[in-house]
């Protein structure tokens, strides 16, 4: 069954003063909030707020189980179990914690993390400070010309050296989808970790970390549908064991006394101090608003809307879109493209113009733009509430910017 074709109504953002203000068009970076999330922060706020694990009164018992449930929800979606989900601020925080809390203490000099060429600065700085911090060497999966991941040499890339394999589900900037499956294969064969930055697929296909049998998953609840300032990091109970407590304080504590302390274990190990309780409960109502569709219906949305973008955008000589074309029209959500004789930022502020936002830039993975030679790019993502007049809205602003 096909989305509802109204679905944008459940966004407020798009039906407020009776008009769409704007046609959105940078999902990749962040989503907009369905009216069932505003209500539950609002809700929350009003009649149940508390903090948690602290209060013996309602409220905060309250606030508890609700925290406390939107662990079980997040564990739900993504096929964990609930003593695996640490709540952190956002996916950078979460792939930081792993940098910290595991890495920091478990690699050893000459050991080494293997990432891909196109990792997110979120993915990829902390390995930097990592490397670094313990003598240790980050190596790249390389890239094909059309912007996938080259595993060919895979299995060379991989040795025993190997402790770490951090790669991102999907690239936010060339939208192609890496094999999981293929590189934990080479994972295993070392036993080396594994981390998947699930930041872009997470609101776009189903995600299952008991399948995919990795070691880390990250996401954001902004790309998710949620609030700001919550994301979530899942970690494999037996690896969680491994690793060690990175920022502490209040809510990690078993036992303190002046000169030492003993932590916690599971999660709350990893939570210091008063967590973002209110954006866990709306995280945890915008995955349930997502679960009222099929993850199969949201990807044909999104990848029609996709295909629609592509088969106009290369009518135009001067565009140059960039990525696997024929992997995006069937099953895309992010198209990136450079304009000849336009500078990305130009085009952006055209488009703002006419009422379309679109990203311009490097995307935060300013490598790989050199790598493929492209510097900064344009780039639009869609999501559930897209229609298809916004790409042909899309495509009349960029016509109008050729003619002129
Ligand atoms: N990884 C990828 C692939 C991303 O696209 C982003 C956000 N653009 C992040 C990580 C970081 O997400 P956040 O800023 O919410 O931590």
């Amino acid at each position: 069954m096909a989305l509802p074709s109204d679905i944008y109504k459940d966004f407020p953002f798009f039906t407020q003063h009776g008009k769409q203000p704007i046609i959105y068009l940078d999902n990749a970076a962040t989503t907009h909030k369905p009216q069932v999330v505003i209500d539950a922060l609002v809700d929350f706020y009003t009649t149940s707020y508390g903090t948690v694990h602290r209060g013996v009164y309602t409220s905060g018992e309250h606030a508890t189980t609700l925290y406390e449930d939107a662990r079980a929800t997040v564990a739900a979606f993504i096929g964990a179990d609930t003593d695996e989900i640490i709540f952190t601020k956002n996916a950078t925080e979460g792939i930081n914690t792993v940098a910290y809390a595991w890495a920091l203490h478990t690699l050893q000099p000459g050991d080494e993390i293997l990432l891909s060429q196109y990792e997110h600065h979120a993915n990829l700085l902390p390995w930097q400070r990592i490397a670094q911090a313990r003598d240790a060497f980050i190596r790249f999966i390389p890239l094909n010309a059309d912007g996938t991941l080259n595993l060919s040499t895979l299995d060379e890339l991989v040795t025993p050296v190997t402790k770490l394999i951090a790669v991102s589900a999907l690239s936010n900037v060339t939208g192609a989808r890496t094999d999981l499956a293929r590189i934990k294969q080479s994972a295993d064969r070392v036993g080396a970790k594994m981390l998947v930055d699930a930041a872009q697929l997470i609101a776009h296909d189903t995600v299952n970390v008991h399948e995919l049998a990795i070691d880390f998953l990250v996401f954001s609840g902004h790309k998710v549908y949620g609030p700001t300032g919550i994301g979530v990091l899942y970690c494999k109970r037996a690896t969680m064991h491994e690793m060690q407590p990175f920022q502490v304080g209040g809510g990690t504590v078993f036992q303190a006394t002046y000169t030492d302390a003993t932590y916690l274990e599971g999660p709350h190990r990893f939570e210091a101090g008063t967590p973002a309780i209110a954006a866990a409960i709306g995280l945890a109502a915008a995955l349930r608003y997502l679960q009222k569709f099929s993850m199969r219906d949201i990807k044909v949305h999104e990848a029609r809307l996709t295909r629609t973008a592509i088969d106009a955008l290369t009518q135009f000589p001067a565009i140059t879109c960039i990525g696997p074309m024929d992997e995006l029209k069937e099953q895309g959500h992010i198209l990136t493209f450079v304009v000849r004789g336009f500078h990305p930022h130009d085009v952006a502020a055209f488009l703002s113009e006419r009422g379309i936002a679109v990203r311009a830039g490097h995307h935060c993975a300013q490598p790989l733009a050199e790598m493929l030679g492209i510097g900064a790019s344009v780039r639009i993502s869609f999501a559930i509430y897209n229609k298809l007049e916004d790409v042909h809205a899309l495509v009349s602003a960029l016509k109008s910017l050729l003619k002129s």
